[in-house]
């Protein structure tokens, strides 16, 4: 196997052209599954020398970019206006434990595309948009169309996770994410993330192969209730050594009133 290290994106994009290359991040997944021999690629592109994949910026329209090497680490430090940061921040602050989060990174744990992971869940409540690069271009895509299924995403053969964008600063708006997991530092076993401004959005992760999303929710305990059961209906979720897929779907209506709840009071 071969190890590169290019320092610009668009060598980045001519190495992944090889058949059986795969973007190295902060390997806290990839070398796992390379362990295990679930994949054994043939190039491995390490991203850590592409400034360009590297910081944090806030847009003249309120909007703000995070590069695909930003860290766990260095999200849970984020200090910007907005929900959507915030959401990001407290979903980054429970993922795992110090030593992963500081090499683990926002595009890897995307492009990885765990079900049970946090930022899927987190973006798609944010509405956030992933921009993609490649040999072909750049592209944007919402964050509740690239989270396809079970560790598949709307990556394309070539194409790098280059940023972030969460959307503009919603006025009043607060947010809250609840993380339902076996001991700190585990995957989620059913995770909500809320944003509450005069209505409410909420997305719900470890319940399917991608994230549950609804939007323009009455902050009512009553409509809460109903849409949580409803969305508990519409869950998929699995059984394994974490939970039952019974258990999952029943706590979905109860940790999503929590969220909202939470996430109203920050407003
Ligand atoms: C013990 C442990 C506990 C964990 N707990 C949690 C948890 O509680 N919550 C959680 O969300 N995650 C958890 N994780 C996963 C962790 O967040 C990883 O950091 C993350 O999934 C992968 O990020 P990475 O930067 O290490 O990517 P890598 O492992 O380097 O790469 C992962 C995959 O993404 C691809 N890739 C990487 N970067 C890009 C890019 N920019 N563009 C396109 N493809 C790319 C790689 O080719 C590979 O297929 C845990 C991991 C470990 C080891």
């Amino acid at each position: 196997m071969e190890l590169l290290s290019p320092r610009t994106l668009d060598e980045a994009y001519r190495a992944l052209m090889t058949d059986e290359a795969r973007c190295l991040a902060g390997g806290q997944s990839l070398v796992a599954m390379m362990n295990l021999g679930l994949v054994s690629p043939s190039l491995l592109v390490s991203l850590r020398h592409i400034e360009s994949l590297r910081g944090i910026y806030l847009n003249p329209d309120g909007s703000v970019r995070l590069g695909a090497m930003t860290t766990h680490a260095e999200l849970a430090e984020l200090d910007l206006p907005g929900a959507a940061v915030s959401l990001l921040a407290s979903a980054a602050r429970v993922v795992a434990y110090p030593a992963v989060r500081m090499q683990g990174t926002l595009g890897g744990s995307i492009a990885h595309a765990d079900p049970a992971a946090d930022y899927p869940v987190v973006l798609t409540a944010a509405e956030a948009t992933i921009e993609i690069g490649s040999a072909r271009g750049t592209r944007f895509v919402k964050a509740g169309d690239f989270f396809r299924g079970v560790f598949e995403t709307a990556l394309q053969q070539g194409e790098i996770v280059v940023a972030v964008v969460l959307p503009p600063v919603v006025a009043h708006a607060g947010a809250a994410y609840e993380k339902l997991s076996v001991v700190a530092g585990d995957f989620a076993i059913v995770s909500v993330a809320a944003i509450v401004a005069a209505t409410a959005q909420v997305a719900i992760g470890g319940c399917g192969p991608k994230p549950l999303f609804a939007c323009n929710l009455a902050v009512t305990d009553d409509a809460l209730l109903t849409v949580g059961r409803r969305l508990a209906e519409e869950s998929d979720p699995p059984s394994d050594q974490r939970a039952s897929a019974a258990y999952r779907r029943r706590v979905i209506p109860a940790l999503m009133r929590r969220a909202v709840r939470a996430a109203q009071a920050r407003r």
